[in-house]
């Protein structure tokens, strides 16, 4: 471990994407996680759009939908009673199939170039695992726990305590935590979480029913889908997982042996299950006031803690951690300047506050409609059908909030940022929709190419200029500044119309990440200061 150049403190989502994306870069990273191996726990169950785009793009998205849901399994959310009664409300939601069929129709830049993938943290971890231990930069280390650390101007010193027990110090350029909401590493640094804490504590059980799944009635049935809310007083609610036959239900139940009830009550019809596991989580909408200080950063759940609804937890955190890869690989390999880490608290912490804002909304919109039930919604009489008509209302508007989150996952833009040529103003935020732009700081939208190529997989893992429509215009000069930097730097000339009609411009400056440094219709005025700027000098 002596010539580990990060440290990287816990293998959740996380902390192992960082770890993967660091060593397809060659950055030699060891990621210790005080756990003996990763467990069978519920947790995550879906992988945003953006978040299969970022897998894409490390290779990995084949594989995580092959060992995640079958994607021809429909994603409907029911409101219901119970499951053996008709629905209160059906939201219909295309299946990862439908989806993949109107993404492959489209070419306004509207859409995300992959679908979502439910794939539960339980199989996601193992598999990133196994990415990460085949990367020969990379060294992974279970039942070895961080301790504490000392950081000075050449860099971090860990105190780890390994799997015999005894304590060692490793010393690295950087650490990273991605050591979840408890983050011993963030509480090193000293840094509070902000926000509201512990807003209602729920406990969630593991079930596992062969027969569920073929048998969910929803009144005449087949009812299949995702989410199924019960309209009680107890906020439960039954969420299908990665296979169709593991199922994790939430409810505020006194005892853990009651969610066993709570799950015949749900159903409804008689299944063979077993009750893998059950446990209690809180939910908090809390932010970080500093996503790392010096040497040491915070990524993931360390740095902003959502209510799961709207999935903006773990998908939040893949961001941060391949935000701060290749950062941390610039800054490593030589050519990355003091603003390009810099730049990782000023773009990420704002995401992760809009994206506490985001689940803030949705779950408000949760709150809202359970709101509207009342001891008589099962009563056969006008005053219960009142109830049921009325939060079957309310419920439309405001259960979509959780569910339709398209703005939030890929429309997020970087404002302010020391590496991005800004233009000031720019589109506003928006959690439900997303409008394609190519805006500074924005995520490049996805375009068909001619032959159905993804603009997306032409675009090499360094800095790219786009060139469009069959541009003309003389950019040699900021060509030589990009190669100037020793930046991975490539020039991409896309000819194809539709490209240049989504993305508005003829010329487009692409960071490794996809996302939008410079566009104009000429070479910028001053090239070299351009380059000094998407590398953080
Ligand atoms: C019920 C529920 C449902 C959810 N659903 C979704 C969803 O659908 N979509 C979504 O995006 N998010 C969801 N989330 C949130 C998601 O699970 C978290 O955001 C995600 O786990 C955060 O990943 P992480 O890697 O940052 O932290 P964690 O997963 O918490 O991992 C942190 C790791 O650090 C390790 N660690 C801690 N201390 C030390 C130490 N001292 N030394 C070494 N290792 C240490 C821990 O053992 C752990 O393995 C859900 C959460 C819950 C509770």
């Amino acid at each position: 471990m002596a010539d580990t150049e990060v440290l990287i403190v816990g293998a959740g989502p996380v902390g192992l994407t960082l770890a993967a994306a660091l060593g397809l870069k060659g950055v030699r990273c060891t990621l210790i996680e005080q756990k003996e191996a990763p467990e069978f726990l519920p947790k995550m169950e879906r992988c945003n759009a953006r978040t299969m785009e970022i897998y894409r793009r490390m290779g990995l998205a084949e594989r995580i939908r092959a060992a995640g849901l079958d994607g021809r399994i429909p994603m409907d959310v029911y409101i219901v009673l119970a499951m053996n009664e008709p629905p209160l409300l059906h939201l219909p939601y295309p299946s990862v199939a439908e989806a993949r069929a109107e993404i492959d129709h489209c070419n306004d830049g509207s859409l995300p170039l992959e679908p979502y993938q439910l794939i539960s943290q339980y199989t996601l971890e193992p598999l990133l695992k196994s990415v990460a231990e085949t990367l020969p930069s990379v060294t992974v280390r279970y039942g070895c726990a961080f301790l504490s650390l000392e950081q000075d101007g050449e860099g971090v010193t860990a105190t780890v305590r390994n799997r015999d027990g005894g304590t060692a110090s490793l010393r690295v350029a950087y650490l990273v935590g991605c050591d979840g909401g408890a983050s011993p590493v963030r509480k090193e640094l000293g840094i509070k979480l902000r926000g509201e804490g512990n807003l209602l504590q729920l406990r969630q059980a593991l079930f596992h029913s062969a027969d569920l799944f073929d048998k969910i009635p929803i009144g005449p049935g087949p009812g299949r889908g995702r989410h199924y809310h019960v309209a009680d007083g107890q906020a439960t609610f039954l969420i299908m997982q990665d296979s169709t036959e593991h199922w994790t239900l939430h409810a505020v139940v006194e005892r853990d042996e009651d969610m066993a009830a709570q799950f015949e009550r749900t159903v409804g019809v008689p299944v063979r299950y077993e009750m893998l596991y059950v446990g209690s989580w809180k939910q908090n909408l809390l932010l970080a006031d500093r996503y790392g200080q010096g040497r040491v950063f915070l990524a993931g759940d360390s740095a902003h803690l959502v209510i799961p609804t709207g999935g903006l937890g773990m998908n939040t955190g893949v961001g941060d951690a391949v935000d701060l890869a290749w950062k941390l690989a610039g800054t490593l390999q030589g050519w990355g300047g003091p603003n390009l880490l810099a730049s990782y608290e000023v773009e990420r912490r704002q995401v992760g506050d809009r994206n506490v804002g985001a689940s803030r909304y949705a779950s408000l919109g949760r709150r809202k409609w359970r709101a509207q039930v009342r001891p008589n919604i099962r009563d056969a009489t006008p005053d219960g059908q009142a109830t049921r008509d009325n939060l079957v209302r309310v419920a439309g508007v405001e259960q979509r909030k959780t569910n339709e989150m398209i703005g939030a996952e890929l429309g997020y833009r970087y404002v302010g940022s020391p590496i991005v040529w800004e233009e000031p103003g720019g589109p506003e935020h928006l959690f439900r929709e997303y409008v394609p732009t190519t805006w500074p700081g924005a995520r490049l939208p996805h375009v068909w190419l001619e032959g159905h190529v993804a603009v997306q997989d032409r675009i090499g893992p360094g800095y790219t200029l786009l060139r469009l429509g069959g541009t003309t215009a003389d950019t040699s000069a900021l060509e030589e500044a990009m190669r100037s930097t020793r930046a991975p730097f490539a020039v991409l000339d896309l000819a194809d119309q539709a490209a240049r009609a989504v993305y508005g411009y003829d010329l487009i400056l692409l960071r490794p990440d996809m996302h939008v440094v410079w566009r104009g219709n000429e070479a910028p005025a001053s090239p070299n200061q351009l380059a000094a700027v998407a590398t953080g000098h």
